[in-house]
């Protein structure tokens, strides 16, 4: 029994090891990805569930490294998150979605909100809101059409300085949208405490929403409450016809997920938009 006590440890520390070899060597790979063009954005088209038709995009970054191949966000970002690396990608992901809605207006394609993700260390960069209002100006976009997704684990660190930032970047006149709701340990009372225009159920509550009785109640509180607020709610995650019903019934306003599109690359957003075609 000791040895195979023994034999376990081993291999749990060789697989720590490799696990840290993986980390080191993304690391290494990230530092150059900007530089070496293998950044890229697709989005995923959100929309309004009383006319159907698309009323905004969220942004996510893709990396597409020649030997290690396609590397989720859900990998690459913590490991940016983790040194100052997060701040060129963060700059780039900004600049890349403010490049695609200026290509997108100049093609007359508005009506739409463009999302993007703020991570937990460029919500607590002191710059951040002169850093949005200054590439928003460069390219000539109105504030209203940009939309920042801040997830509520970031808000529970510090709710003073939250709350200041959240009022000056609200002050620019951009769009606040808490994202992953529900699966921190905030409580609805930060809805109403923080200036934000939208919740976005996290997709681990819509994936049972019509089987799971909790999920169901939870999603339907958080619907409730939200609109008592005058906050928009988008469920994430949608992929089935009866979580779309569910989610009209009960007056969900914005749904996005496989159901309705796949994250895209920018050219096939340009001709869904010049479709205009119900999603
Ligand atoms: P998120 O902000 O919650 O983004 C939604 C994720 O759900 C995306 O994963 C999207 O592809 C996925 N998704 C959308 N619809 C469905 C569906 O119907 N079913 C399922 N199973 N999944 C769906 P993705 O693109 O892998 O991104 C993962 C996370 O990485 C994001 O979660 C976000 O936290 C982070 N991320 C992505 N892009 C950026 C970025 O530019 N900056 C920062 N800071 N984080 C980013
Ligand atoms: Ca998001
Ligand atoms: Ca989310
Ligand atoms: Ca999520």
């Amino acid at each position: 029994a000791k040895d195979h006590g023994r034999n376990h440890f081993q291999f749990f520390s060789s697989e720590m090891n490799e696990r840290m070899q993986e980390r080191v060597m993304l690391d290494e790979a990230l530092r150059s990805a900007i530089a070496n063009d293998e950044l890229l954005l697709h989005y995923q088209p959100l929309v309004s569930l009383s006319t159907g038709q698309l009323v905004g995009l969220e942004t996510l970054v893709r990396w597409q490294h020649p030997v290690f191949g396609m590397v989720s966000p859900v990998r690459f970002i913590p490991i940016a998150e983790e040194s100052a690396l997060i701040a060129s990608i963060s700059e780039w992901v900004l600049r890349k979605a403010c490049q695609d809605i200026r290509t997108w207006i100049d093609q007359g394609l508005t009506g739409f909100q463009v999302a993007v993700n703020v991570s937990p260390r460029q919500f607590r960069d002191p710059r951040l809101a002169d850093r949005i209002e200054l590439v928003l100006a460069e390219y000539h976009i109105n504030p209203g059409m940009l939309s920042l997704e801040i997830t509520e684990t970031v808000l529970m660190q510090d709710t003073a300085s939250s709350e200041a930032t959240l009022r000056q970047l609200k002050a620019l006149g951009v769009d606040l949208a808490l994202d992953d709701f529900g699966t921190g340990y905030s409580s609805l009372s930060y809805l109403k405490r923080f200036p934000f225009d939208r919740v976005k159920i996290d997709r681990s509550f819509v994936r049972d929403i019509t089987t799971d009785a909790d999920d169901a109640a939870i999603s339907k509180a958080i619907i409730s409450m939200a609109h008592s607020l005058g906050i928009r709610v988008v469920a994430e995650g949608v992929e089935t016809a009866a979580q779309c019903q569910f989610l009209r019934r009960h007056r969900c306003d914005e749904m996005q997920g496989y159901y309705f599109s796949r994250p895209l690359p920018p050219v096939e957003i340009t001709a869904l938009l010049l479709e205009k075609r119900h999603l």
